[in-house]
């Protein structure tokens, strides 16, 4: 009899307890389901689930099994495969999203109580977001703790890949991936965004050890720099599953163990990314309200004209545009400029952080509703161990310390060069038609005088 093993944000072989579990047992059944979570998601990271599930089908292909697409309400799915193959189990690797969870218990209570076999499994993170607690056995709410505590303990070593995974004897009937047409909303053209990703297990690893053997020794000093490629780039793979954060954490550790330096501040990093979903998982809604209830009161504006001109990176102020144009041509955001990007608009423009987050989450192809929703409220202060709100970045500032050159701004604003590069020019072969965007239109004057937004901010703080 059959194991489905129902696969979600985790688009891999290697290091899957689910899937090594279920092997174990005999015939297997990878089924993803378009269900409404994949429905809502924004525009960039469905088009990119497209682009890992399509990768994921030819992997699983090589090892002689198949990827089983369906669509519809997970329950109703899994009931239907049940029906269809006769499989008597259904594994997964958990979630730790309110929805996710409030869907997994449902499908786990009703298909356990028709007597079948229904196994959830780690794997997702480093750690259980409950297996690392506070002395009182509460969670972290600050990262360094946080940090020393998982630092304190030791990793488990990556499952190797399923040795064999074998075919049912019949398979069930698989939806087609292009009749989900998952890249229509990508009104940027999936084509821009897409020579910048890196698809699928076999290329995720090979970021990492590329990473670890080129860039990691510079890590530390250079990762703050966003025209310098220093940084690893695996969120998009992580986001998807494509590698497992212990795979990752393992490569780090190997080089700390050796005295690569840079190491331990990347092992950190990943860490910041288990910190996230221990917060998604203890504050299940820090991607919708104030996780400090004191911000409730805050003058927050709603969506409006400026952040209008933020979305389509007209603010006036270039390091801010440069990484919203980078967002929209890439996919992608460099940390720092999501820092600078976000902090422009829950400070110097007033608005409401939630706007920043539905914008990011339609627009990253690296989207991952726990780290966008804990780096937006760090920036806007009413987070988790969050910045004050009173320490605003400066955008002419940090452009100047992180970009003093200018080729970061250069790369992605094309107003003003006779010569602009490919991507700034890119930007305006994204945009939509309606946004009438030019590179011969001026270059936008400031929305706000940087000087004036920051005292209207800090009024707003202490009001
Ligand atoms: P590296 O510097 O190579 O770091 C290695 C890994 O560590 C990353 O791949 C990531 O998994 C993890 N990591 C690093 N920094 C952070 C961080 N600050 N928070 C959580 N994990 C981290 N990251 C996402 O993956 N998805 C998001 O949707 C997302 N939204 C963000 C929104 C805002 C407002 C901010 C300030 C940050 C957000 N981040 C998000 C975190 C961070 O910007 C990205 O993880 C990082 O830029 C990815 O680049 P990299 O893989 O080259 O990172």
């Amino acid at each position: 009899r059959p194991v489905i093993v129902w696969l979600r944000r985790d688009l891999r072989l290697a290091d899957h307890p689910a899937l090594s579990a279920a092997s174990a047992l005999g015939p297997v059944i990878p089924l993803f389901i378009h269900d409404e979570t994949v429905e809502a998601m924004g525009a960039a990271p469905k088009w990119r689930l497209a682009e890992g599930l399509c990768a994921y089908s030819a992997a699983l292909k090589d090892a002689g099994s198949r990827l089983i697409l369906r669509r519809g309400n997970a329950l109703d799915v899994l009931k239907d495969v049940i029906r269809e193959t006769g499989a008597t189990a259904i594994y997964w690797q958990r979630v730790y999203d309110r929805d996710g969870i409030a869907r997994d218990r449902k499908v786990k209570t009703i298909l356990k109580d028709s007597g079948l076999d229904v196994q959830s499994f780690p794997g997702a993170v480093l750690f259980e977001p409950w297996d690392i607690a506070t002395a009182t056995g509460g969670p972290y709410k600050v990262f360094t703790p946080f940090w020393r505590a998982l630092r304190g303990r030791e990793v488990a070593p990556p499952l190797p890949s399923p040795v064999q995974l074998i075919a049912p004897a019949e398979w069930p009937r698989s939806e087609r991936l292009e009749d989900w047409a998952m890249g229509e909303a990508m009104n940027r053209g999936a084509a821009i965004v897409a020579p910048y990703a890196v698809v699928g297990e076999v290329a995720a690893r090979t970021r990492l050890d590329r990473f670890i053997a080129e860039r990691l020794r510079r890590y530390a000093d250079e990762r703050d720099y966003p025209a310098v490629d220093a940084t690893s780039g695996l969120s998009e793979n992580l986001a998807w599953g494509e590698i497992s954060a212990r795979s990752v954490w393992q490569a780090g550790f190997a080089a700390h163990q050796d005295g690569m330096p840079g190491a331990e501040k990347f092992l950190s990093e990943l860490a910041w990314r288990d910190f996230a979903w221990h917060l998604m998982y203890h504050f299940p809604d820090m991607d919708r309200a104030n996780w400090r209830s004191d911000w409730d009161g805050f003058p927050w504006r709603d969506d409006n004209a400026d952040a209008e001109r933020w979305r389509r990176g007209l603010t006036g102020e270039p390091f801010v545009d440069a990484a919203l144009r980078e967002m929209f041509v890439t996919g992608r955001m460099h940390n720092r400029a999501r820092m600078i990007a976000a902090s422009y608009l829950t400070k110097h423009l007033l608005t409401d952080w939630r706007v920043g987050l539905k914008w990011f989450a339609n627009c990253l192809t690296d989207w991952d509703p726990a780290s966008n929703a804990m780096g937006w409220q760090w920036v806007a202060g009413s987070g988790p161990d969050a910045a004050p709100f009173f320490r605003i970045f400066n955008p002419e500032t940090q452009a100047s310390k992180f970009d003093s050159d200018g080729a970061y701004r250069a790369a992605y604003i094309a107003e003003g060069q006779a010569n602009p590069p490919a991507t700034a020019q890119a930007y305006f072969d994204a945009v939509p038609k309606s946004w009438h965007m030019s590179p011969d239109a001026p270059y936008p004057s400031p929305i706000v005088d940087l000087k004036t937004g920051r005292e209207r901010a800090l009024a707003a703080y202490r009001g």
